[in-house]
């Protein structure tokens, strides 16, 4: 079962340990929530909150019980963090206070709307969550953020007014948002810790069988917009996925210059085509991490960021290989290899010859040409077998 921990020196603790505790309700996950006051304790837990208070008080403690550390190697093990307000000013590189413990690449200012008394709530937009209703205490804001940290939302749609960032798995928010009902933002961070665990062994998970090479849309990013394209995948190991790309083709030129790129997993043909003759018709949606968007009506997005980059002996492309940032299920997740359907289409090719003889060398073609894609998409499989046997029976007929 996974733990969470709320690190329990000052400010809303309680408030925090009773949002998460309804929102893993409201998920039907089952987690413990501990409160965290020394480094041992953080043995213990797959992800920390830090939550909202005082935060050169908070500072002081984290260093008092020497967690500083502790909370750093924490982050770069990639366990989840999320700091609200002051928890949030905790975790940034530069800003203008002290005890900094300078694990975002972002920028911070304190008490950015002036005193107490000049707390506010208003609406929010925010990515992949959408509207939200923030209290902003006393609040601090993001001025900016660079290398792999993202904004998710800013005030006034200004950059520089930045309430809410991700880098990796660690969030983090200006405003309060243990103290309204909306648990949206928990259930994200939830999400992320669960999945955390669903990322590491996704491709297993959704039964991808190794070698095999499964028909799926990549989408990069071309001049700041998505671009999407049909392309066949496989994973030799369930960590990375692979694929092949043609040398001259769009989506090459945008990996190259971007490194990230989403695999989308669709069960509809239709995207497919649209894919190819009309792709102003796709419908995108936001990534989680990178910027290249991923295909909304997918059953499953993965994120990924370019591991390694061969251009193949011989031939006419490029072997990639991208390593998983994140993972978006949104249904059943249906796999399409060719090797079923073509099997299928050899056997009913094979009962023809019998009634029309005359076309039984364009028939052997046929066979031939699809036991060889079979070999090359489902190697060692039940379709692979079926084909030998059928390929021997044909033998027979000569
Ligand atoms: N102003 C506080 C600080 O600088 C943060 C306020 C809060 O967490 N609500 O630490």
């Amino acid at each position: 079962m996974k733990r969470m921990g709320v690190l329990s020196f000052q400010g809303d603790v309680y408030e925090h340990i009773f949002a998460i505790k309804k929102a893993i309700k409201n998920l039907g996950l089952s987690m413990v929530v501990n409160e965290i006051k020394t480094g041992d304790d953080m043995n213990d837990i797959d992800a920390l909150v830090i939550p909202g208070g005082e935060s050169t008080t908070i500072g002081k403690f984290i260093s008092i019980y020497d967690m500083d550390d502790k909370i750093k190697e924490f982050a770069v093990e990639g366990k989840p963090i999320l700091g609200t307000c002051a928890g949030m000013i905790l975790l940034a590189k530069k800003g203008d206070s002290k005890n900094l413990l300078g694990i975002m690449n972002m920028e911070i200012k304190r008490n950015a709307f002036g005193r107490q008394r000049e707390s506010f709530e208003t609406d929010i937009d925010i990515d992949n969550i959408g509207k939200y209703h923030a209290v902003f205490i006393r609040a601090p804001v993001i001025k900016r953020v660079w290398g792999n940290c993202r904004l998710m939302a800013k005030l006034d749609n200004k950059d520089n007014k930045g309430v809410m960032a991700r880098q990796d798995n660690i969030i983090a928010l200006a405003f309060h948002p243990e103290l309204t009902d909306d648990t949206r933002i928990q259930e994200y961070f939830l999400k992320m810790v669960v999945c955390e665990e669903l990322t590491m062994k996704i491709l297993k998970n959704i039964g991808m069988r190794k070698n095999w090479i499964y028909e799926v849309i990549v989408t990069t990013l071309y001049n700041k917009n998505p671009y999407a394209a049909p392309i066949g995948v496989w994973t030799e190991d369930f960590d990375t996925i692979k694929m092949c790309i043609y040398r001259n083709s769009t989506t090459l030129g945008n990996i190259i210059r971007e490194r990230e790129f989403a695999v989308n997993f669709v069960d509809d043909i239709g995207i497919f085509y649209k894919s190819l003759f009309n792709k102003n018709e796709i419908m995108y949606e936001n990534s989680i991490v990178i910027d290249a968007s991923v295909i909304k009506n997918s059953t499953a997005s993965i994120e990924l960021r370019v591991k390694e980059m061969v251009e193949k002996r011989e031939g006419d492309g490029f072997f990639i290989e991208g390593e998983i940032l994140s993972v978006q299920i949104r249904d059943k997740i249906k796999l399409i290899n060719r090797a079923e359907c073509l099997a299928l289409e050899s056997l009913i090719y094979a009962t023809k010859i019998n009634h029309l003889p005359e076309n039984i060398k364009n028939i052997r073609e046929i066979l031939k040409e699809n036991y060889r894609i079979i070999r090359k998409i489902a190697p060692n499989s039940e379709y692979e077998n079926i084909m030998e046997r059928l390929q021997g029976s044909l033998n027979l007929l000569d």
